[in-house]
């Protein structure tokens, strides 16, 4: 059937079929040939830990990310951690980031010794608001940890000339983020470490956990090399007590693979946002929705199309979603300083407003590459039915 007659006969021909969040399935199929004998390989070798595919994988992501030195790890968590151990923050720091986050982001600051010091966001694009990081600023700041999340970058000129003023170091929370830029750079360039995560929701995601770090600092990159192996070099001489966050060399050459696919990738996840505009256009003739989109100086990788939802109304419409196999998820429901582990640190309601609002007010839609236009349509009518019944419900 040709696309045109497809969606001429739209919604019969949709009928109920769900759409996922995300469909990790579609974009395997794309490259099983390519990345099954490697993994057959792997297991012939039995050779399963750090390894040469590692070190190309870290080479590459280096080169991708436009940072001299990548160091593979666990998880996009303790790529986090590794940088804030090296540079030795510990009890009596603090370190500046966002309340709108995952957990991991705040977990890592906390997991030190050091206190996480939130700053509220901006409405629109959901990061950090650099205005008003300076009056967060104490002689006990160590690092700024901004997180471009969803995968467009914080604004990073004022950050960093914030942190240069102070004499910091900038780590970007780039987990959500692979590929982004701001004014032309690439994320991983952008401060003086990044983190990135291979979880596998994320734009390059593995068979499992993993992550990289990527600076340009190249004893630093030595020292974090080593914390990921319990701090040991050579082998059995331990230096400082580090942990074990090795990489995998199956989830290496897994991500090696998907590298060369991931501007590919990024860019279908453009074109969806950018039919996402142009159906919501189309079908819902009314504000209630903010949609997502590209400020002037970015380039925007979309790893979630997160609207806002704006009459109070976000939690209903996700489980009328829901009722039509309509995936979609909350990116965040508790922002980080109303978490209770956090309860120690005195926040509460009305301390970060913006961060407060978003999280009654966002929700993500589906969004992969491999999303179609019938079923992205199917999405956005659905939506739109949603809220005209809204309407009509109030009307009577
Ligand atoms: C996923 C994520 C992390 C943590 O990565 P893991 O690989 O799951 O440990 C950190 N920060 C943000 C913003 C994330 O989205």
């Amino acid at each position: 059937m040709s696309e045109a007659t497809f969606s001429m006969e739209w919604p019969e021909s949709w009928g109920d079929r769900p759409v996922p969040a995300l469909d990790l399935k579609a974009q395997y199929e794309t490259i099983r040939d390519e990345v099954e004998p490697l993994v057959l390989r792997i297991m012939r070798d039995q050779a399963f830990v750090m390894g040469p595919e590692v070190s190309g994988l870290e080479a590459e992501m280096a080169s991708y990310c436009q940072a001299p030195f990548g160091v593979g790890c666990a998880s996009g968590s303790d790529a986090l951690l590794i940088p804030l151990m090296a540079w030795e923050i510990g009890p009596g720091d603090e370190v500046i980031t966002t309340p709108y986050s995952f957990f991991a982001t705040a977990g890592a600051i906390w997991r030190t010794g050091a206190k996480p010091v939130f700053v509220d966001i901006d409405p629109v694009s959901f990061n950090i608001n650099p205005d008003l990081i300076e009056a967060a600023i104490t002689d006990r700041t160590r690092v700024l940890l901004p997180v471009h999340l969803y995968g467009q970058t914080a604004d990073m000129e004022p950050i960093r000339r914030l942190a240069a003023q102070h004499g910091m170091p900038v780590l970007e929370d780039s987990a959500q983020a692979i590929g982004a830029e701001y004014r032309g750079l690439r994320s991983g360039n952008l401060g003086e470490v990044a983190a990135f995560s291979f979880y596998p929701s994320k734009n390059l995601g593995g068979f499992g956990d993993g992550g990289m770090i990527t600076t340009h600092d190249e004893q630093l990159a030595k020292r974090m090399a080593r914390i990921r192996m319990h701090g040991m070099e050579p082998r059995y001489y331990h230096h400082e007590v580090g942990f074990n966050s090795r990489l995998d060399a199956l989830q290496a050459a897994v991500l090696r693979v998907k590298l060369r696919h991931l501007d590919n990738w990024s860019n279908g996840r453009r074109e969806v946002a950018q039919r996402y505009h142009e159906l919501f256009a189309k079908h819902l003739h009314d504000d209630v929705l903010a949609l997502p989109f590209e400020l002037e100086d970015r380039h925007h990788v979309f790893n979630q199309f997160v609207v806002r939802v704006r009459d109070g109304n976000r939690d209903a419409l996700k489980e009328s979603l829901g009722r039509q196999k309509i995936g979609s998820e909350i990116y965040y429901p508790v922002p980080l300083h109303m978490q209770k582990c956090f309860a120690t640190l005195g926040h509460g309601p009305g301390d970060f407003p913006i961060a407060e609002t978003a999280a009654l007010e966002t929700l993500a839609l589906p969004m992969y590459p491999e999303l179609g236009a019938e079923a992205q349509e199917h999405v956005v009518r659905s939506i739109a039915r949603f809220f005209r019944e809204q309407r009509s419900a109030r009307a009577a």
